[in-house]
């Protein structure tokens, strides 16, 4: 039975999270039909990586390994995965929907002559095999059930922090194979030489399970501490409305929303944000929403799961000194 290939990234010898969640969402679709989970991982020194999908469920790890890739190629890394689809013809290939993930995908699908589903939060598969896909569509106002019509070799990408990976079993003697095709024979037109974070070790918005972020009702970017502090007493990530980030009180990477980022935490926190229907597109599909907005007519609160109705000012920093409390115990 053909397998299903998970596409496993990782950035700076660190797996991404959403790597792991494809991996336990394939074995939930597959586990009626027993199919082979094989997980590919693409780097520079990154042998030791492959024990980690193998104890999240991959029955199968291809590494392909060499210095040239110690940077993100979408043409070297794109060549890789379609050597390896032709060789092993899944029945779908998943990878998360990152930076990363979302550049890649199209090139492998074009590449294979694949369908393509970006950004599911939701898989099942058919009786005849192929997937039922589904995406968030006009900005999260409707989920699209989505169906291949050529059902083989299907591409999908997941967006982080949906689905769950498994709890990790003891590391087993699993086959890790070496790819060593393609590699030394790919020319790319561009490669990366160096790259720099802008974020100076910034928890990435897409990847944190607990965001706080502040809005307009802010007032100044000399307030956004208040956030800050309540993000480091939970271990959040900080992100900022568009209003926020367009008074420039911070960079737009920050920005949650239609032209900013979409994230799928565990919890969110929106302070002093009204929740327009742009702000909603990057965030609606969070686990649990808290809104605290002096407002109690503020859009947000149809779409929060607990409501604060009050001054943030007064309300936030009340949280953090709980949060503190409570961690210290
Ligand atoms: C094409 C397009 C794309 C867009 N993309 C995005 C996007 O990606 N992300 C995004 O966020 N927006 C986006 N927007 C903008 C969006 O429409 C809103 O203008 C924006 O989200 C408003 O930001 P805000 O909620 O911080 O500000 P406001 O709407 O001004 O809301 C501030 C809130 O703070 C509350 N408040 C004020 N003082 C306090 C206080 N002391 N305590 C508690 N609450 C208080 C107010 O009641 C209010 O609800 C986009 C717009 C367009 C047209």
């Amino acid at each position: 039975m053909n397998p299903i290939l998970v596409f496993c990234e990782q950035r700076d010898g660190r797996l991404k999270k959403v790597g792991l969640e494809a991996l336990g969402e394939a074995c939930r679709l597959t586990k009626p039909l027993e199919r082979e989970i094989i997980a590919v991982v693409i780097g520079s020194s990154v042998s030791a990586l492959a024990q980690e999908p193998a104890r999240h469920g991959a029955s199968r790890v291809l590494v392909a390994e060499d210095p040239t890739l110690a940077y993100y190629s979408s043409e070297i890394y794109s060549t890789i995965l379609t050597e390896v689809a032709i060789r092993l013809q899944p029945v779908a290939i998943v990878m998360g929907a990152t930076a990363m993930g979302k550049d890649l995908a199209p090139k492998l699908a074009a590449r294979l002559t694949s369908a393509l589903i970006q950004d599911c939060v939701a898989l099942e598969m058919d009786t005849d095999g192929s997937l039922l896909a589904t995406r968030p569509m006009y900005g999260g106002k409707l989920h699209a059930v989505v169906k291949a019509k050529n059902p083989l070799m299907q591409i999908v990408t997941v967006r982080p922090n949906v689905f769950s990976p498994l709890e990790p079993q003891p590391a087993s003697d699993i086959l890790v194979e070496r790819l060593t095709i393609a590699v030394n024979g790919t020319r790319p037109i561009a490669r990366v030489r160096e790259t720099h974070k802008t974020a100076g070790g910034r928890k990435e918005l897409t990847e944190a399970s607990i965001i706080v972020s502040g809005g307009r009702g802010l007032k100044g970017p000399e307030h956004f501490t208040l956030i800050e502090e309540l993000a480091a007493a939970l271990g959040a990530a900080v992100g900022a409305s568009r209003a926020a980030v367009d008074a420039g009180w911070k960079p737009h990477s920050y920005q949650v929303g239609l032209t900013g980022k979409t994230v799928s935490p565990q919890l969110y926190i929106a302070c002093g944000i009204s929740g327009a229907i742009q702000h909603q597109a990057g965030m609606s599909s969070a686990r649990t929403i808290v809104a605290i907005n002096n407002n109690p007519n503020a859009p947000i609160f149809k779409l929060a799961s607990y409501g604060i109705i009050g001054d943030l000012f007064e309300v936030v920093p009340l949280l953090t000194e709980e949060v503190k409390k409570l961690k210290t115990g």
